[in-house]
């Protein structure tokens, strides 16, 4: 019987040693540094094509997710001047997740790599992800090395975060974001996900199929701000937690029953109290403190399951995650 090596097989579903890669960039409001962007990717793709490491077709698609500055008309003229440069339009703004997943549901090609537009991600290490994946790999994670960039805050949050996430089941690459390849069976099986609340990072380890990772150092935006204000950063990170766990129900069962036994022990030391003292009872405070206290409990509980219930009921209307308002170039479907 002839045993099959998994990488041999993976690079034989693959039309050429030599693959179509495509990259694809979400922009919001980045007028400061889409120019730069374009430049630096377009020269990294002729570089690659003449080296014989991509195939001619390789392309960047550049989505934008409803900016409200000078984003598209680059997009446009970009598009105007070179055939491998092409971009979307989304109606209105529906978050990096939207954006990107929209990019990852409609553009061909052998892999696709995902990348921030505001040069944060290395170029540089776009080589060796290609490498990876032309031995095997479907799935190809850059990995930040350090954090030295960002404030200790960020550094420390994010830290904590990827920590909790994998306390509580979730499986997750640490410090790893949206920056990653993904070959076409991969982004074939991520295409059978209805999900509402999307948290590609959590989604993508789950896919399976075998992968690997490449380190890189995040750079400092090259211009412009961010676009990931503190609130839009808690809502992806709630959604990470409540679309992929259901440990904060579960805990808040855990609450309820530590604060049950309790009470049973409250209950026995007042009866104690009653018959076997003649101390006088405490009665305000012992009464008011409880009540407040199981009263925030409660609410704080209800507020949980309130989140969760919140969510089904958004999934379960299945409205379409976005809507393209405008095609610039040759984007495929
Ligand atoms: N982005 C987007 N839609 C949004 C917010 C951000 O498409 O509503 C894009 C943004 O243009 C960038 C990427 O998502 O290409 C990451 O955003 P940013 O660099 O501002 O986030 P940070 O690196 O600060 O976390
Ligand atoms: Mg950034």
């Amino acid at each position: 019987m002839q045993i099959v090596d998994p990488a041999q097989f993976a690079a034989t579903l693959r039309s050429s040693s030599v693959p179509l890669v495509n990259f694809v960039v979400p922009c919001y409001n980045e007028q400061e540094v889409l120019s730069e962007t374009a430049a630096r990717l377009c020269r990294m793709l002729d570089d690659l094509k003449a080296g014989g490491k991509l195939a001619q077709g390789s392309s960047v698609y550049f989505v934008d997710d409803g900016s409200r500055d000078r984003t598209w008309g680059l997009i446009e003229e970009l598009s105007a001047q070179r055939a491998d440069c092409c971009g979307l339009k989304l109606s209105r703004n529906r978050g990096h997740q939207n954006a990107l997943l929209c990019g990852l549901m409609s553009i061909d090609g052998d892999a696709l790599v995902s990348l921030d537009a505001d040069l944060q991600d290395d170029l540089g290490i776009i080589p060796s992800m290609i490498d990876s994946f032309v031995a095997g790999n479907e799935i190809v994670y850059a990995v930040r090395r350090r954090r030295d960039t960002d404030s200790f805050f960020k550094r420390w949050s994010a830290e904590s975060y990827y920590r909790l996430l994998a306390l509580m089941g979730v499986q997750i690459i640490f410090n790893h974001a949206d920056y990653r390849l993904m070959g076409r069976r991969s982004l074939e099986a991520l295409r059978q996900y209805q999900e509402t609340h999307l948290f590609l990072r959590g989604m993508i380890p789950q896919l399976g199929f075998r992968s690997s990772t490449v380190e890189f150092d995040r750079a400092e935006r090259f211009a412009g701000e961010s676009k990931y204000p503190l609130n839009k950063m808690f809502a992806l990170a709630w959604r990470g937690v409540t679309s992929f766990s259901a440990a904060p129900l579960r805990a808040i069962t855990g609450l309820g029953a530590i604060v049950s036994f309790a009470s049973v022990g409250m209950a026995l030391w007042a009866l104690f109290i009653r018959l076997f003292t003649d101390v006088a009872l405490p009665g305000w405070a012992s009464t008011v403190i409880p009540m407040y206290f199981l009263g925030g409990l409660q609410l704080l509980s209800l507020g949980v399951i309130g989140e969760y219930l919140a969510k089904v009921y958004e999934a379960g209307k299945q409205r379409p995650r976005y809507h393209v308002e405008a095609i610039a170039g040759q984007w495929q479907r």
